[in-house]
């Protein structure tokens, strides 16, 4: 079995009917960025940032400590695409858990909902153009794609771009090299899935966070055990917004990958790529699972179900029903 998934590495994520299908990596420091190859991910599709600030007990990473760790995320990725995420810092990954003193932030009774991620970084504008010039400068380096989370407001990409402009700015001022990276927004919240079409027009890809965007579309806290039973990704709300997000991408001929635990649990391989999704992220150890999915899948037959499984108030048991053998539950 172990010499069998070895082999797969090396295989192209391809459908029975032909479709390519892109499997990336998700990896906290650029330390996994090796093993994220080994397990043949095609790319980073989530790195996430914040880790590089978390439990570090002083003082957090200046400008060339960043530089240095995204370059070499982009360096071991060996030509690959890295999609840097900006820092995601507040709810399930606490200030608590980086230096205090440094970052500004208030005890709130609902982090979740609070100041966190994009939200955070607009709040200290010098910390956000620091973090955008570190990945910039990485781009001379590879190839980097920003991804921004949490954007709920159209307000917030406004600030974004704003942000990004002044970054290059002051780079180009420098004689710092760099290269125009693709910017991509994170779809987490389900207002901002809901207006998918309209984030896609100022981005060039978005990624699906599931993970968030259970959590706020069903109003359950991802850490709270008390109503862990609720958390459940086979709600059809949530469900709708994902197929609603990745339908306006492809109308607008831009790319959509998910990135949240759904994208490597087997379990919604098929439904995934029912809906059209043909970019997946997810934990390293979870690429050649996912992988023996999509080889067995025919897309062309699994696109017939996507409709009677959206609308239907059991997706779970539709699912089942109608992509029999290709559900991963077998
Ligand atoms: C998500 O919310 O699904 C996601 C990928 O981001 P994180 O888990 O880091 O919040
Ligand atoms: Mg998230």
């Amino acid at each position: 079995e172990r010499e069998r998934l070895a082999r797969l590495r090396h295989t192209p994520a391809v459908t029975l009917d032909g479709e390519r299908v892109e499997l990336l990596a998700n990896i906290e420091l650029p330390q996994d960025a090796p093993g994220a190859l080994a397990a043949g991910a095609v790319g980073v599709g989530l790195f996430r940032t914040e880790f590089l600030f978390m439990n570090r007990n002083g003082e957090l990473p200046g400008e060339d400590e960043q530089f240095e760790a995204y370059r070499a995320a982009v360096q071991a990725m060996q030509g690959l695409p890295v999609t840097i995420r900006t820092i995601d810092i507040g709810a399930d990954k606490p200030f608590e858990r980086m230096s205090h003193n440094e970052l500004r932030h208030e005890h709130t009774l609902n982090p979740a909902m609070g100041l966190r991620a994009i939200r955070w970084s607009l709040s200290e504008p010098s910390m956000f153009r620091m973090q955008l010039r570190a990945i910039l400068r990485a781009s001379a380096y590879g190839k980097v794609r920003l991804l921004v989370p949490m954007l709920t407001h159209l307000g917030e990409v406004r600030q974004t771009f704003e942000a990004l402009a002044r970054a290059k700015q002051q780079l180009s001022d420098a004689g710092v090299p760099y290269t125009d990276v693709e910017v991509g927004a994170m779809i987490e919240v389900p207002g901002a899935a809901l207006l998918a079409d309209s984030f896609l027009k100022h981005f060039d890809f978005v990624s699906l966070g599931t993970n968030d965007l259970i959590q706020y579309t069903l109003a359950i806290d991802r850490a709270d055990e008390a109503v862990a039973h609720l958390y459940d990704p086979w709600h059809p709300a949530v469900l709708r917004l994902i197929a609603n997000t990745i339908s306006a991408a492809h109308a607008a001929g831009k790319g959509v990958s998910v990135c949240g635990e759904m994208a490597g649990d087997p379990a919604f391989t098929a439904l995934l790529l029912s809906m059209g999704l043909r970019s997946f992220s997810m934990h390293p150890s979870q690429i050649a699972t996912i992988k023996q999915r999509i080889l067995r899948a025919d897309t062309r037959r699994l696109s017939h179900h996507a409709q009677a499984i959206l609308s239907s108030d059991a997706p779970e048991e539709a699912c089942c029903r109608l992509l029999r053998g290709d559900t991963g539950r077998e």
